[in-house]
């Protein structure tokens, strides 16, 4: 039987910023993959904006990572020649009551240590992007976006280069820990058996599943799981923006928001949809609430000009009646395995926040 030192399930973004950082730390890694390749499931199925960390509850690890990510991921771009853009985001009010709604989210964000938004008048906002509609707005200067595929190929290649190894086509199938060995049998085309001391579940949308799997893991710690699908609808039109336009949010959702992509392309979404099982189809009908949330703020959307584009889904861990959810991150301590840390729940600001869980994933390990 195969020993090694550090198994990380899963080579989407939060696996790989997790290998790399074990890799780098001196310790041995295999990370398991049952896909053909990195980043194919939600780490490419979702906005890449890099968050600023303005909505989250204070406190919240969500708050807390997308921060820290936030910076560390901005570094970590610059240095690398990553592509990506600091375009800033623009959340902007169309009624006196979202209005006065502004200063609490600004306030909210310097809670997290969002320190640099600014409340603009509707004629300041329309100084910045002229075709907006829109009474007064709040500007986040810390939004960005990145080319996610190629953040995702420097973390495997860094992770390579400091010795970690990657099987593709290779699930977890199940484990078992005993007294701080765990070992783990996986499948696919060459089916292994691997002994190790540190598993990493990055597992995503699977991390229940996997967790479940592994003899020892007490099934009262493992948090149920719920699909939240997010469709994106492309535009034909050339949207006149520059910066990312959000609505002011309401209870349940951020709004129909415009994201764009590093080539200047609009995007709209993600709504919300649960579902029960997997399925990443658009149903070019949920198109109808998007055209009016978006004509509240860029009125001359023309007709017709809304496709039906991709859909991510985030592993949610609350049901639909609970409105906020938080990164779960157990550690030895929080579940009484040695030698496992689970990741469940890493939806929405997971990418912003890879770095930073990749070093809570550290600090577990006791590095
Ligand atoms: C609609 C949407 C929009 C989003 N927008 C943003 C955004 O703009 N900015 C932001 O910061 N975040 C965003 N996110 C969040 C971000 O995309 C995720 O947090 C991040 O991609 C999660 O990465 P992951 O590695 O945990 O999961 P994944 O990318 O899903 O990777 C998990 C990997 O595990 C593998 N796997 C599963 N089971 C097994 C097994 N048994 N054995 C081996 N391998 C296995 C899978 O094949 C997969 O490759 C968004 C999410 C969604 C859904």
């Amino acid at each position: 039987m195969d020993k090694v030192d550090c198994v990380v399930i899963g080579a989407g973004v939060i696996g790989l910023a997790v290998a790399r950082k074990l890799a780098q730390a001196g310790r041995e890694v295999i990370v398991l993959e049952v896909a053909e390749a990195i980043g194919t499931v939600t780490s490419s199925r979702n906005s890449e904006v890099i968050h600023a960390g303005i909505y989250y509850r204070a406190g919240s690890w969500m708050a807390r990572m997308c921060v820290s990510g936030k910076h560390a991921l901005y570094r970590y771009c610059a240095e690398r020649g990553i592509p990506h853009r600091n375009c800033g985001k623009l959340i902007v009010a169309t009624s006196a009551r979202e209005t006065e709604k502004l200063q609490s989210i600004k306030a909210h964000a310097e809670a997290n240590g969002v320190l640099d938004m600014q409340l603009l008048s509707g004629e300041a906002a329309r100084a910045l992007e002229p075709a907006l509609a829109c009474d007064a707005a709040l500007l986040s200067p810390s939004t960005g976006i990145i080319d996610s595929h190629a953040y995702m190929l420097s973390l495997r290649g860094e992770a390579e280069a400091a010795g970690a190894a990657f099987a593709f086509h290779t699930p977890m199938i199940r484990a078992k820990a005993t007294g701080g060995v765990i070992e783990i049998d996986a499948g696919g085309e060459s089916p292994m058996t691997l002994q190790c001391g540190l598993l990493v579940n990055a597992a995503g949308l699977s991390a229940t599943t996997v967790a479940r799997n592994i003899e020892g893991m007490p099934l009262d710690r493992i948090p149920p799981a719920y699909l939240a699908k997010g469709n994106y609808f492309s535009c034909n039109a050339k949207a006149p923006f520059s910066r990312l336009i959000y609505p002011v949010p309401e209870p349940g959702g951020l709004g129909v928001h415009l994201t764009l992509d590093l080539a200047g392309q609009a995007r709209f979404g993600p709504d919300v949809e649960w579902i029960e099982t997997i399925d990443y189809a658009v149903d070019p009908s949920r198109a109808e609430r998007f055209y009016p949330a978006i004509r509240k703020y860029w009125p001359t959307l023309p007709d017709g000009a809304l496709l039906p584009s991709y859909s991510g889904i985030r592993p949610k861990i609350v049901p639909p009646a609970v409105a906020t959810q938080d990164f779960l991150m157990q550690g030895p301590r929080d579940h009484g395995v040695e030698g496992l840390i689970n990741l469940f729940g890493i939806e929405s600001p997971g990418l912003t926040s890879s770095l930073a869980i990749a070093d809570h994933v550290a600090e577990f390990a006791g590095l």
